[in-house]
């Protein structure tokens, strides 16, 4: 089945890429065309000639008018230079619109990609690019559990394929610090360990990580870049990262050449035009990878539903002047923390009105000062103040940046609003800014956290004008496809529903369906000059962590926890004399969130029944086997409750032996 694909393919390339050809798409009509026959004078239209021989033109044959067609003016002469201009420019176009040819086509290098993380899912990015002998990874993040997985914090990518490559691996490629793609950093580290490749803000948030989890040691795997500048990894890599915008500082796309031709991966982007810091995505290297032909394009689709460009971060700015300028009290500010070009405009308008400006929260208070460490951002020391030095100054001169915006129940505004927080209390002039969105699922706590602010007094802004989203929507999504120009398109970066969108916006912008693949985790796809298939599917899956101890948290823990939450579970004492197998005491039956306390006792009851009515039963020599006894006596109370209840709980046999 592969090898048809192959052939298909093959096929395939040789009638779109062994010479430029512009009816590779579906755009025809939109593109210059030789066999549009509008534009020209048609030669079938002589067919309509009039008895004199003249030719009638462009209007339609009408018998009626014959004689008046005598009087039509004659065709303009055709300049035949300027004719064969046209051609010259149709040629150009064909040349410039579809840059493929300039891949190797009778190379026989390939590059195999294969997402572990971050496909049918938001989050847990980690991508795989693999050459016949080496390997790179590009960003090791983590993701977030629902809300089936009891206890667990975070989840971290399954490493089995890693473990299966390790000695090929040369170099683990970053292209922002964003949680979800260097969350797992620490997990992986503490296991194998490989050169680290980015720019200077994702080391520093992995390096303190790294501290975190006291791997510290693991720092002098560090090696940071320079954008526009081309480094090689191992043998058979050759990576640029590009700057590109997005919701956190020193993001990057890259360029990834090998022997097989070169393979942008976007990371996470939109395209701002105005962002804070004046860094504008880097457009002229992406052009420049697309003027010389891109094997393939790996593009975020978080937002591809969106029709509506991403606004510039620096639209923010005059909505959050606006709240300054009205608010009466004290302003609380919540964003992700992140997302430092955003404290950074809120401090700026705090400050411009006049305001101190007390940071509360471990993270943010670790990525301001991260920023303002590497110089990402600059900030007066003496605007600054402590949480217990808030009470010095009257409400209107204090606006506290803070953590939450998530309804987080352990984070500071969360505290504050139920009054736990040890230094700050809402009080009913506070107004709170939640600068952010509500990711998907976190409706419920953020509302939750809303009451108690609002039961506090406070007053609450949340409007659309006061947030952005970091990601491209439909247009920039084009925008990148244009410049890119790849001969072959791999959606990444969302659920199913979102790469499928992703692949019609890219067949809009040029791309053949054919030559796009709709990736799940795990699957592996092999792409050369010539084809693109998919060759074998990889183990992976996610690893259930606690963050409290940074521990793993094994599967079947999470699977006990979830019949416990949804069924219940039923705790027996048994007894039973071990030289004739008789019972020697009636059994004892306890339960847990099955039914109500007040019918504890029967219910139990019951089931004791049946179980001394199994045991008075019970064969000589029977207890010689205490496994298999236990074994029979879950399934009879299984039975049981199952009969009644319609419930499977978690069933715990204890089986005392007396001699
Ligand atoms: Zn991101």
């Amino acid at each position: 089945m592969a090898e048809e694909n192959q052939e298909t393919e093959q096929k395939t390339a040789q009638s779109t890429d062994s010479k430029p050809n512009t009816n590779r798409n579906n755009n025809n009509n939109r593109r210059p065309n030789n066999n549009n026959n509008n534009r020209k004078p048609n030669p079938n239209q002589n067919r309509n000639a009039n008895k004199d021989g003249k030719p009638t033109g462009n209007k339609p044959n009408n018998n009626k008018n014959k004689n008046r067609n005598r009087h039509r003016r004659q065709p303009t002469p055709v300049d035949e230079n300027l004719k064969s201009f046209v051609v010259k420019n149709q040629e150009a176009h064909k040349q410039r619109l579809n840059p493929h040819y300039k891949l190797d086509l009778n190379s026989t290098a390939k590059i195999r990609v294969t997402p572990l993380g971050g496909l049918g899912e938001i989050g847990g990015n980690i991508m795989v690019f693999e050459t016949e002998k080496e390997a790179i990874l590009v960003d090791v993040g983590m993701s977030f559990p629902d809300e089936t997985m009891h206890g667990v914090d975070i989840l971290v990518p399954d490493f089995s394929y890693l473990r299966e490559i390790k000695d090929k691996i040369v170099g683990i490629v970053i292209t922002h610090a964003h949680e979800d793609h260097i969350g797992a950093m620490p997990y992986l580290y503490k296991e194998m360990q490989f050169p680290i490749y980015g720019t200077p803000l994702p080391l520093a948030m992995i390096g303190n990580k790294f501290d975190e989890h006291h791997i510290k040691e693991h720092r002098k795997y560090f090696n940071p870049i320079v954008k526009r500048e081309i480094y090689k990894i191992g043998n058979d890599f050759e990576v640029e990262w590009m700057h590109m915008t997005h919701s956190i500082l020193d993001s990057s796309s890259v360029a990834i050449t090998t022997e097989a031709g070169t393979v942008i991966h976007t990371g996470d982007f939109k395209i701002d035009y105005t962002p804070v810091d004046g860094y504008t995505a880097d457009l002229h290297r992406l052009a420049y990878y697309g003027e010389k032909g891109v094997l393939a394009l790996l593009s975020d689709s978080t937002n591809s539903h969106n029709p509506i460009a991403t606004g510039s971060e620096l639209s923010v700015g005059p909505a959050l002047d606006r709240i300054f300028a009205k608010a009466e009290g004290r302003v609380l500010l919540s964003t992700f923390s992140s997302n430092i070009h955003r404290v950074q405009q809120a401090i700026q308008y705090g400050v411009k009105y006049g305001r101190k400006v007390c940071v509360i929260g471990r993270s943010m208070e670790r990525n301001i000062e991260i920023a303002m460490q590497y110089d990402y951002v600059r900030f007066a020391k003496n605007i600054f103040i402590d949480a217990d030095e808030i009470s010095r100054y009257s409400d209107k001169e204090v606006l506290i940046v803070t953590t939450g915006s998530q309804g987080e129940p352990n984070s500071a505004l969360f505290r504050m609003s139920i009054g736990e927080h040890r230094h700050v209390k809402i009080k009913p002039n506070d107004l709170i800014v939640l600068s952010s969105r509500a990711i998907p699922g976190n409706e419920g706590s953020i509302s939750g956290m809303l009451n108690h602010l609002q039961r506090a007094g406070a007053s609450v802004a949340m409007s659309k004008e006061i947030h952005v989203s970091g990601h491209a929507s439909i247009e920039e999504q084009k925008l990148m496809l244009r410049l890119v120009n790849p001969k072959f398109f791999l959606p990444i970066h969302g659920e199913y529903n979102h790469v499928m969108k992703h692949r019609e916006t890219g067949m809009m912008c040029g791309v053949p369906e054919r030559n796009i693949l709709l990736m799940t985790d795990g699957e592996q796809i092999e792409i050369a000059p010539k084809y693109m298939r998919k060759v074998k599917t990889v183990k992976t899956g996610k690893t259930y962590i606690d963050n409290q101890n940074n521990h793993q948290i094994e599967d079947d823990i999470v699977l006990d926890r979830q019949k416990l939450a949804s069924d219940g579970v039923v705790m027996m004492v048994v007894q039973v004399d071990g030289n004739n197998s008789k019972m020697t005491a009636k059994p004892k039956v306890t339960t847990f969130g099955i039914v109500p306390d007040k019918q504890d006792k029967a219910f139990a009851k019951e089931m004791e029944d049946v179980i001394e009515h199994f045991l008075l039963h019970l064969k000589d020599g029977a207890i010689e086997n205490t496994r298999a006894l236990e074994n029979d006596l879950r399934q009879i109370v299984r039975k049981h409750i199952y009969r009644k209840m319609k419930k499977y709980p978690l069933i715990v046999p204890h089986i005392l032996l007396v001699s």
